[in-house]
This record gives C-alpha cells, sequence and structure tokens, in this order.
C-alpha cells in the first residue's frame, strides 16, 4: 500500500450505527468527508455480541428513519446478523464513502494552521475536522477484583459467544444488566449451574398494556431526558429481546434454577464474598419497574386511550430461596463452579486522539457532541445529549446535530469580506449527492482501500 497524504474535510473514525449515521447526514449537507473503519461496517454487532443476541428493541423501532427491516414482524427482534446486515444496507442505500481495514492511529491538531493530522494504517490523511464514532464500548473491563488463578475461566461478555465455549462446570455470572442476565439465562437453560450477581438496575417490563417499553418511554418523555437522574449515573438497564421478547424479572430467574447473589466484593483464591444487599437491588429494580406501569396507567388515563389493563403485570413471585437467605459467600470450587462471566461493562479508549478536549479525568468534554477541542466531535457516548444516545434510532439524532453544526462551521469559514469577493471567483456549492462518490474515487486513485 502506498502512504500517500488524502485531503478531506471531515473524517468520521469508526463505521458502527454512529459512523453510518454521520455519514448520512454528512452526505445530504454536502460534506465532502471520509469514514474510516479498522475492521467492516457494523463488525462489532457482527463478532463482538454473542450468538443468540437479538435487539434489545423492536423492529420498528430499532432503526434509523430511513430504512425498515422489511423481512421482519415490526415486533420483532432482530438477530445480531440481521442487525449487522441493517446498517450496511443503510451505509449502501446512500453510497456511503466508508474505507474499511483501515485503522487510525493518531489525530493531532496542526500547529499554526487549522486540521489535524490522521495517522492511519494505510497512510496519513489532512482532515479539517473529525468525528469520533468509535463506540460507547471499546474496551471490556473486568474489575481489579478478579482473582488471579488458573483454576477457573474468566472471560468478559464482549468474548462470551454460547455455554459450549465454557467448561463444564457452574458459572459465576457477574453483573445483571442486560448482557448479564441474558447470558446467565441461556447458561442456565443449557444446564449449567448459574449464580448471578446483582447489582443496582432498572428493570422496566417488556411490554405492558400492548405496548412495548420502547414506547412507553418514548411517549414519556424517558428516552429524551438530557442527565441519569442522581444517584442513578451507573444504574443499568435489564431487558431482553430473546425467546420473543420477555420481562428481565429476578425472581422468575430464581425460581427456574438461576442463584442469585449481591454485588461481588472480595476474592480469596476459589473463596468468594458478596455484598448483603442483594434484596435492596432486587426492590430498588422492582420501584423501578412499578414505577414505568404507573406513569403508563397515568398516560393512558390522560389521553383517554383505549389500551388494556392488565393487573397480572402487578404480581410478583415470591421471594426464593436465595433472596430470603442469600448467600453471602461461596467457594467456588465446593459449589463446582469452572468460570466466571464478567458482564460488567466497557471503558472508552482514546489512546490515539492527541487532541484538547477531555477533562481532568480523561472524560470527553463536549456539549452534545461539540468537544471543546474545535473541529473534533464525538458521538454515540452515553447521554451524549439524552437517554437514547447509545441506542440506535438515538444515534441518528445526535449525528444530526453534529452534521448540522459541521455545515454551520463551514459556512463561516467559507465567509469572505467585501475586498475578497472581488478578488476571487464565485464559489460553487458541490451538489448534495456526489461529494460522497467523487471522494471515494479519489481515495481509491490514492491507494487507499
Ligand atoms: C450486548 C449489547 C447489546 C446491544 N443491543 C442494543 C440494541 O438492541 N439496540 C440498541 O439500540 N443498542 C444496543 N446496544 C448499544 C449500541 O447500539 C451498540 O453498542 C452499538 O454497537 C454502538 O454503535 P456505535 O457505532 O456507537 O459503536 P460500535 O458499534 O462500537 O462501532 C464503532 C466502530 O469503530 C471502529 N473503530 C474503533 N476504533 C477505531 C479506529 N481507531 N480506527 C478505525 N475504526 C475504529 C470499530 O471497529 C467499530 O466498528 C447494545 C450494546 C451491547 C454491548
Amino acid at each position: 500500500m502506498t502512504a500517500e497524504k488524502i485531503s478531506i474535510d471531515t473524517l468520521v473514525v469508526g463505521a458502527g450505527q454512529a459512523g453510518v449515521a454521520m455519514s448520512e447526514h454528512l452526505s445530504k449537507l454536502g460534506v465532502p468527508h471520509l469514514v474510516l473503519e479498522r475492521d467492516r461496517i457494523a463488525e462489532r454487532w457482527r463478532t463482538g455480541r454473542w450468538d443468540s443476541l437479538v435487539a434489545n428493541g423492536p423492529a420498528w423501532h430499532d432503526r434509523f428513519p430511513g430504512l425498515e427491516f422489511d423481512d421482519l414482524e415490526p415486533d420483532a427482534f432482530a438477530p445480531k446478523e440481521r442487525v449487522a446486515d441493517y446498517f450496511e444496507a443503510y451505509a449502501r442505500k446512500f453510497n456511503a464513502p466508508i474505507r474499511t481495514g483501515v485503522e487510525v492511529t493518531s489525530v493531532a491538531r496542526h500547529a499554526g494552521r487549522p486540521g489535524f493530522t490522521v495517522e492511519t494504517s494505510i497512510g496519513v490523511v489532512e482532515a479539517s475536522r473529525v468525528v469520533v464514532a468509535t463506540g460507547p464500548f471499546q474496551r471490556p473491563v473486568i474489575p481489579p477484583i478478579a482473582p488471579q488463578t488458573d483454576t477457573l475461566t474468566q472471560i468478559h461478555s464482549a468474548d462470551y459467544r454460547n455455554p459450549q465455549q465454557l467448561p463444564e462446570g457452574g458459572v459465576l455470572v457477574v453483573g445483571a444488566g442486560s448482557s448479564g442476565v441474558q447470558i446467565a439465562d441461556e447458561l442456565q437453560r443449557a444446564g449449567r449451574q448459574v449464580y448471578l450477581s446483582v447489582g443496582p438496575h432498572d428493570r422496566p417490563p417488556r411490554a405492558y398494556r400492548n405496548r412495548d417499553f420502547c414506547w412507553w418511554l418514548g411517549v414519556l418523555g424517558e428516552w429524551d431526558k438530557e442527565a441519569a437522574r442522581p444517584g442513578k449515573e451507573h444504574v443499568t438497564i435489564a431487558v431482553s429481546g430473546a425467546r420473543g421478547g420477555h420481562t428481565v424479572d429476578f425472581r422468575a430467574l430464581a425460581h427456574q434454577g438461576v442463584t442469585l447473589v449481591g454485588l461481588t466484593k472480595t476474592f480469596d483464591d476459589a473463596r468468594v464474598t458478596f455484598e448483603a444487599d442483594l434484596t435492596t437491588n432486587l426492590a430498588r429494580g422492582d420501584e423501578n419497574y412499578l414505577s414505568l406501569l404507573d406513569a403508563a396507567d397515568a398516560y393512558i388515563t390522560r389521553n383517554g386511550l383505549d389500551l388494556p389493563e392488565e393487573p397480572e403485570a402487578r404480581r410478583t413471585f415470591a421471594d426464593p430461596a436465595c433472596v430470603s437467605d442469600p448467600i453471602l459467600e461461596l467457594d467456588l470450587a465446593a459449589a463446582g463452579v469452572t468460570s466466571i462471566v464478567w458482564a460488567t461493562g466497557y471503558a472508552v479508549d482514546y489512546d490515539w486522539l492527541h487532541v484538547n478536549a477531555f477533562d481532568a479525568k480523561g472524560k470527553p468534554q463536549h456539549q452534545r457532541g461539540v468537544s471543546s477541542e474545535p473541529g473534533v466531535y464525538f458521538l454515540g457516548l452515553p447521554w451524549l445529549s439524552r437517554r437514547g444516545s447509545t441506542f440506535i434510532w438515538g444515534v441518528w439524532h445526535d449525528a444530526k446535530h453534529i452534521a448540522d453544526h459541521i455545515a454551520t462551521q463551514r459556512k463561516y469559514l467559507s465567509y469572505r469580506d467585501a475586498s475578497q469577493r472581488e478578488t476571487t471567483q464565485p464559489r460553487k456549492e458541490a451538489p448534495a449527492s456526489s461529494p460522497a462518490v467523487s471522494r471515494v474515487q479519489h481515495v481509491n486513485e490514492l491507494g487507499v482501500n
């Protein structure tokens, strides 16, 4: 490969859903741009998730406005491969200028002139602007309490694929957000003895009174909330689209055979201790569940909607033994546990981004994605503009805002005062659809592929 220099107005790093959405909006506004993706389009949906994963939201909801899942019922949950195919098809729809297999390794501001030097695995790109669309979930995080032992197989949920992958024996799943709870359920159904470590969580009903929770969060304005309620910043959400979609109910899971435990506290070789917070965590999850039912009922009454009542949604399972008499300490070897799945979340990784866009703690500093470093934008981050920002449909709206910001900045920069106007030729705007295509050709000529 040649290491030629490419110049582009806006460089988008990453072609997951965020990068594809960004490219659509930039194309619409006629902003010349290029998207660089180190793997394939929507790679995380293809290879960064477990085999049986389906979207957490129904097909009518978890999509971009411009394309439907026309092979699925609106209330169905798209399998992960289908989600990846969707984004590929979406990118094809407007001929997105995406180059796959190209990794961005460094972004640095130019000295004494605008723009950035971007180093990539195939050469240098000069860009006036950079949109960082590398995802909210980049580096799997396993907490430091993880035991240093060879006697247990330990993987992060990002590396979990299916029950057969784990050695025979019981499994401790740490973390009970959507990933942990779905993995624990799948392992238990495959005949494994499963311990599920449950921390603070929200658990909306899958559906209530004939409407999915995605609908309820939409009409109740919850997806648009601009910040997490104080104290709820790190509260995970436990939902599942598996097996046609169902409400996550931890007591039901325990009656099914999963042993619930509180937050995982310490390891001493194969002995693990748990916080005595299981009852509290479940109670808070129930509170969240019931509050959504109450809000939904109030909404129905206020708007005179004709949606069937659903009193059974308020029935609760009796506390199983693991809840009424919680395990606080467990000898994993004696309990036959041979693996731990850490469903403990992700961190971001911006080691390659050498710009002034971070606070003292290294967190991206931005307002709705417009960072403190002029010309650098973030997209897809949790709470970027609202609760929906990391989700498929939410990121599309954030991308629109960022594209608008870029177009406005370009307009300022193209301003010429009277004396300059006299000496320069009138500038011609390129048609909205052509830059994407011509940019790809330009890039190909330079050997970027
Ligand atoms: C298990 C799980 C299930 C989820 N289910 C849903 C769901 O059902 N519905 C929903 O709306 N959301 C869901 N999400 C949340 C969110 O939609 C996904 O995390 C989604 O993948 C985020 O898209 P993204 O484009 O922001 O980031 P990613 O999909 O992570 O895409 C970022 C891309 O950037 C590339 N990249 C990174 N660094 C570089 C670099 N230096 N150079 C070049 N390329 C780079 C990566 O290869 C990647 O392809 C789920 C998340 C998880 C973890």
